[in-house]
């Protein structure tokens, strides 16, 4: 029922030129597209890319370079990676175009500093993704728990996601219920609750069954109860409730790959 298809993509380095800039909500939404985004591919919800900004100080874009076919070389001296979320590949003559949308945040790092004064002709460098996990194709209902960093994965699902699966989106970390609705548009009907308790009592009475798929993913600290409830207290397996850290507070270029849940790792 929440099986899902995973298929690994050509994984290099892709220069990426900036082919347009435009306000979407609380976002900068960014097109990137370059020669060697030809062959780029995203067709899983939670894909995910790391995009390399210049140096926020000097300006110097240094990063992971193409090695052959596949594979890449990283850089001696210190990059400025963060993951961002592919949106809306498409074509565009000989190649593609990809879009990320950039969340404006307080405390800016590398990433939303650069994407403030982002413009035309800038230059970056796309790793990834290496490759797509589809969304699950048999589930009764999908809960997704996102805050802004995340609203992009949940427009991800919202289009990937069969009709026949209901939606019910739970957004916290200051979005709105018309913010989520602006954002993830009405092709298809999903409800949407603004988080005004603690995340675990509103997931709770959104009352998750054993049809019910989960995605719950944003600021990795407010996940942690979230997490031991949906594991722990309704015996979700991994492959039904993902969650997944996508920023810490406090901390500069987290890594996913961290645990949220330091006493139950399994991921
Ligand atoms: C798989 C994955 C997909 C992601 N997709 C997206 C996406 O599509 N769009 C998007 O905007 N972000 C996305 N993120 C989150 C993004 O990578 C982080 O927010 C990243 O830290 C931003 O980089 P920065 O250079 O602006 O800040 P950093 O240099 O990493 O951090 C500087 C400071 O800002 C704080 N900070 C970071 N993010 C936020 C925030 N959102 N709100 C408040 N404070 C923050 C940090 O705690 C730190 O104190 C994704 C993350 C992952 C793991």
């Amino acid at each position: 029922m929440f099986e899902r298809e995973r298929i690994r993509h050509r994984f290099t380095a892709r220069p990426a030129t900036v082919a347009a800039v435009a306000e979407v909500g609380d976002y900068v939404r960014v097109t990137l597209t370059g020669d060697a985004f030809a062959d780029f591919a995203s067709s899983g919800p939670t894909d995910h890319m790391r995009v390399y900004f210049p140096n926020p100080v000097t300006g110097e874009l240094v990063a992971p370079a193409a090695d052959g076919e596949d594979g890449i070389t990283r850089p001696a001296a210190q990059t400025f990676g963060r993951d961002f979320t592919p949106l809306n590949v498409r074509d565009a003559g000989a190649t593609r175009t990809v879009d990320i949308d950039i969340l404006r945040h307080a405390d800016a790092g590398p990433a939303a500093l650069w994407a403030a004064r982002a413009t035309v002709g800038d230059e970056l460098v796309v790793v990834g993704p290496k490759g797509s996990v589809s969304a699950p194709q048999g589930a009764q209902r999908a809960l997704l728990v996102v805050d802004g960093t995340a609203l992009p994965a949940a427009s991800r699902f919202v289009d990937l996601l069969p009709d026949s699966t209901e939606i019910d989106v739970l957004v916290c970390g200051g979005v709105t219920e018309d913010a989520a609705r602006d954002y993830l548009g009405d092709s298809r009907r999903y409800t949407v609750t603004e988080a005004q308790l603690e995340l675990t009592d509103e997931a709770r009475d959104l009352a998750p069954d054993a049809g019910t798929f989960v995605f719950a993913a944003g600021e990795a600290s407010a996940l942690l109860p979230l997490r031991r409830y949906l594991r722990r207290e309704l015996g979700l397996a991994s492959a039904q409730a993902v969650t997944s850290g996508y920023w810490r507070t406090g901390v500069v270029a987290w890594d996913h790959h961290a645990p949220i849940d330091p006493f139950d790792p399994e991921d």
